[in-house]
């Protein structure tokens, strides 16, 4: 057994290229696995694009993370020289009193960030792509848009390589064991130590944690409209209905667009058994939001992708300690809104393995808020 590394992650997905990249700019050794590839398809950060926004609806305390992730966006985009987040735009819509439009409009009063509200009469005339109805009730954030999801895993494994992070693919982690001075990581042919274990395992944490269950989340290209681009904002955008939350991009290609329910899911029992094939229901939902929001998209997809959540108790995150396992730091129940924290859920776990506790607001977040925790 060899002791590598001042900190082995476990998972190089959306969360641990992040917690690599930050640990290994902390100046930490850094020895991290995946199971897979680099950039792989097969987890939860794959499909082009992630929506960013800032004004927080799911719970204002995201907030100052929020702030925290746009800095650190910004300096991975100037470190990589890439670009990771395109400013579109985001309209979110819904009945009166929906969830997302009072949560959003709280979270932005709460915060001091800009946001518009507009009449229906206004976001038809904004948005002609889509269908308001007059009771509708619409607010628009500039400051939010998308994230290039697998060019973000990129540099930021790029980011930790060059800070010398030891970065080990198609090399699946057994399991850990609490031993004197550290923690004991095993593959299929070796035993690798280190002081901490950093554990991201996307969809795979269901199996490590208790009280965490994975979903099947289909996203689908149509068609735009023949009219599409003559006239409105290219937004993304979130509708909040009665029959789910929808929500969606600008076009990447000047022919498509990229739609997905938020709600919803097939349960997963095992993250290397998910059918990523499209199922008439699949289909049916999408038909059925776009009939009433989006009339004149086609109806035939011209390509899609299958995506897992990983959905904790409360559909909020858990980044903490282990409970009982000392020198082990989790992040995982992502619940289907993680990607745009993903360089500050990178800097609370490095900080929390590098120095037990974090300058950033992460109480709510923790094990404790689960009574039966593990
Ligand atoms: C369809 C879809 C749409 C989404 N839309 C948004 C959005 O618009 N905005 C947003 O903010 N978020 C969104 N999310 C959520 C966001 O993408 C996820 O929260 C985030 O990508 C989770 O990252 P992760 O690192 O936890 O998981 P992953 O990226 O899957 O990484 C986990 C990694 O751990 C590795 N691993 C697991 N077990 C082992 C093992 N035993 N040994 C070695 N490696 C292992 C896996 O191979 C994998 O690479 C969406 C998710 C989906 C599925």
């Amino acid at each position: 057994m060899s002791q590598t590394a001042d900190v082995i992650v476990w998972g190089l997905g959306g969360m641990g290229s992040a917690v690599a990249w930050r640990l290994a700019r902390a100046g930490a050794r850094v020895l991290g696995f995946d199971q897979f590839g680099p950039v792989h398809d097969r987890g939860s950060s794959h499909g082009e694009t992630r929506i960013i926004r800032k004004a927080y609806f799911e719970h204002p305390h995201y907030v100052p993370l929020l702030q925290r992730a746009y800095q650190l966006w910004a300096e991975l985009e100037a470190e990589t020289q890439r670009t990771l987040f395109l400013r579109s735009g985001l309209f979110i819509a819904g009945g009166p009193e929906c969830e997302a439009v009072r949560g959003t409009r709280q979270a932005a009063a709460d915060h001091g960030l800009p946001l518009e509200r507009l009449t229906p009469a206004e976001a038809r005339r904004e948005f002609p792509a889509f269908r308001f109805e007059d009771r509708d009730e619409v607010v628009f954030e500039a400051d939010a848009g998308y994230l290039l999801v697998e060019e973000c895993v990129r540099a930021q494994l790029e980011v930790a390589a060059r800070h010398q992070a030891d970065l080990r693919f198609e090399t699946p982690l057994r399991d850990w064991q609490v031993v004197p001075g550290g923690v004991r990581v095993r593959t299929a042919t070796d035993e690798f130590h280190a002081p901490r274990l950093v554990v991201t395992a996307g969809p795979w944490a269901a199996g490590l944690f208790p009280g965490l269950r994975v979903v099947r989340k289909p996203a689908f290209w149509f068609p735009l409209e023949a009219a599409a681009g003559a006239a409105g904002r290219d937004a993304a955008f979130f509708f909040d209905l009665p029959a789910g939350q929808f929500y969606g991009f600008p076009s990447r290609d000047g022919a498509t667009f990229k739609v997905a329910e938020h709600t919803g899911g097939e349960p997963v029992a095992d993250p290397h058994r998910v059918d990523r094939q499209l199922a008439p229901r699949d289909l049916a939902v999408m038909r059925g939001f776009l009939e009433e929001r989006r009339p004149g998209a086609g109806c035939e997809p011209t390509g899609h992708s299958v995506c897992l959540y990983t959905l904790s108790a409360d559909q909020h995150f858990v980044l903490d300690r282990h409970p009982t396992d000392a020198g082990v730091v989790v992040g995982a129940g992502f619940s289907g809104h993680g990607f745009k924290f993903t360089p500050v859920v990178g800097e609370v776990l490095a900080d929390l393995a590098l120095r037990g506790a974090t300058p950033l607001p992460i109480d709510f977040l923790g094990w404790s808020r689960f009574r039966s925790a593990v």
